[in-house]
């Protein structure tokens, strides 16, 4: 049955010489393939340029196999940063490339969709850095990887003081089970607290927390290892010899 839906762009390369297939998360269906067959002979029913970044209405029609006919594309909103800030967009481009990269196909979950828009939305007037952090923290929550910050995370005893972090086990330790954790790593009670209340709290409230520099860079070190570890996925989108982003 035909289907209209909101989306954003997440990848999409050009198939033919006139069609477009992408990659698309969408509000009510979660991540879809559709095909715009006849895009570049400018259709009227193609508005949008259907760029990475950009969200759209479209019409499509859901079948059993992965790639959907898409009859129309309209664009609702897009974010002027993407041409104007490279650190802005490198971080943009990690959001889509990691929702792309582990949501499988047609999972509904509107909540990766509103965090997406949320995110993108506060790019335009927040550093990047603070919304990378936010970004990440809410997805792992989202993709049933929540890191653990009340409790310890292996005997969910009392933290103590001392804040020590493991990747592998997921969260903080307390002193007695971090003694025997080979990949526990002390972090500041600053970076415990600040990740701790970017997961609990809603996305505008997180946005409001402030953070310095050398906190959001460690929290984003901590995130880049989580993700590598528990989802076997590089949060960094540079050439070898690039320079990091952060
Ligand atoms: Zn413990």
């Amino acid at each position: 049955m035909v289907q209209k839906d909101l989306g954003f762009i997440l990848s999409r390369y050009n198939f033919r010489d006139t069609s477009v297939i992408a990659n698309i998360y969408t509000k009510n269906l979660g991540k879809i393939v559709g095909i715009c067959k006849g895009f570049y002979t400018q259709k009227k029913e193609f508005s949008s340029t259907l760029e990475p970044f950009t969200l759209n209405e479209f019409i499509f029609y859901p079948k059993r196999r992965e790639i959907w006919l898409i009859s129309f594309a309209e664009l609702l909103q897009d974010y002027p940063y993407t041409r104007t800030s490279i650190g802005k967009t490198r971080v943009a481009a990690v959001f889509l490339n990691l929702i792309d990269s582990t949501m499988p196909l047609w999972d509904k979950n509107p909540e990766v969709f509103y965090l997406l828009a949320e995110s993108l939305e506060a790019l335009m007037r927040h550093n990047e850095r603070k919304v990378m952090c936010i970004f990440l923290l809410k997805y792992l929550v989202l993709s049933g990887l929540k890191p653990e910050f009340n409790a310890c995370i292996s005997c969910a005893g009392k933290l103590g003081g001392v804040f020590s972090f493991s990747v592998s086990h997921g969260g903080l330790l307390c002193p007695r089970c971090s003694a025997r954790a080979a990949d526990a790593r002390k972090i500041s009670g600053d970076v415990a607290s600040s990740m701790r209340y970017i997961q609990e709290a809603e996305f505008a409230k997180a946005l409001r927390l402030s953070l310095s520099g050398s906190c959001e860079k460690k929290i984003i070190n901590i995130l880049e290892k989580f993700l590598a570890h528990h989802l076997e996925y590089s949060i960094f989108l540079e050439a070898p010899g690039e320079a990091r982003i952060f």
